[in-house]
């Protein structure tokens, strides 16, 4: 685990997170080996709340920058556990530190009340969703290599948007009879969207997360409009506002805790959702147990979860969320319940 670049005052710190992928990780858009994170401790009370960002360069956003803004918070003075009023001092447009703010601020107000966060939100941990696992964009054969790995998990969510797209699903299906998935990552445009869902139908899709472009809701909304596989807006559904504009344009909303600002944010999206009709998924980025197990403890809230940021890196120093399988399973601790492993791996 690297660490550097201390900043910060009176009981706040942060530091870089180095995560390296099993594998080489591709989407639509992108490929990555290493996820550089940034792991943020807030201390007051005799305890530390531990809150982390996997900055996105989709949503331009870089460790160094998430790191100045969370140094630019003036926490002096205030009453950590009066979480709104704190986060209002950090600026809107900074969902990425906003989040490890907010996750840090309640597992320090846990941790000081001695009970789980999930506890302090009124949530059943029992109702906690099953995740699914995610296979990346590589040859036929390397995908269908790791759908053979990945039989014990009931749900698979395959990475899409680059082509082969019948031919890859085709042989997947062959050795894989649990639930799929499919994210092109805005890789399509709207009539090759409508024609290739069309085709995977037969495959039994469970629902597609962002098949065109984010930025024009009706563009999705053709898309459903034409598709049986339903359609989940993902890049397209960032913050609370955001859901309302895609009211009847999707079947369904992927939320990111690191996406909109934090469980605050994220609990405002479900609430929204829920009054429009639609269905929800909480989803993760490649990240530590940090934000993991905070986008888990809300699972109960939620239809589905993509938590499998851990199982996709050889290095998470932190343990969280335990994975009983694809069941999430959330410990009965103070906080998070997040804590450095005994052993650190190398
Ligand atoms: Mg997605």
């Amino acid at each position: 685990m690297a660490r550097a670049s201390s900043t910060g005052d009176a009981g706040a710190r942060c530091s870089r997170l180095s995560l390296h992928l099993r594998h080489s990780f591709t989407i639509a858009r992108s490929s990555e080996d290493v996820a550089e994170c940034v792991v943020y401790e807030l201390s007051a009370g005799g305890h530390v709340g531990l809150g982390e960002c996997a900055p996105s360069g989709r949503y331009e956003e870089s460790p160094d920058l998430v790191a100045a803004q969370l140094g630019e918070v003036e926490l002096s003075g205030l009453d950590l556990f009066r979480i709104d009023a704190v986060l209002a001092r950090m600026a809107p447009d900074r969902r990425g530190a906003m989040c490890a703010l907010d996750i840090a601020l309640h597992d320090l107000a846990g941790k000081r009340l001695g009970a789980p966060v999930y506890r302090l939100l009124g949530l059943d941990p029992e109702a906690a969703k099953q995740t699914s696992f995610t296979i990346g964009i590589a040859d036929i054969d390397t995908m269908v290599a790791k759908a053979r790995e990945a039989a014990h998990m009931p749900i698979l969510k395959v990475k899409v948007g680059v082509g082969r797209e019948v031919e890859t699903l085709e042989a997947l299906r062959s050795v894989y009879r649990g639930r799929i998935r499919i994210d092109a990552n805005e890789g399509w445009e709207p009539e090759t969207a409508v024609k290739v869902l069309g085709e995977l139908a037969r495959f039994d899709i469970e629902f597609c997360e962002q098949p065109v472009a984010a930025g024009k809701p009706e563009r999705m909304r053709f898309v459903r409009e034409r598709s049986k596989i339903p359609v989940f807006a993902d890049e397209s559904c960032r913050i609370p506002s955001d859901v309302a504009m895609l009211a009847g344009c999707v079947d369904g909303i992927v939320i990111k805790l690191v996406k909109c600002g934090g469980i605050r944010e994220a609990m405002a999206m479900i609430h929204i959702a829920r009054a429009l009709g639609m269905r929800i998924m909480i989803g993760c980025m490649i990240e530590s147990s940090i934000l993991a197990t905070a986008g888990a403890l809300l699972t109960p809230l939620v239809d589905y979860a993509d938590l499998d940021g851990p199982l996709l890196v050889t290095d998470d120093p932190y343990e969280g969320v335990a994975f009983d399988g694809a069941q999430l399973r959330l410990a009965d601790e103070p906080g998070l319940g997040v804590r450095l492993r005994a052993a650190a791996p190398t």
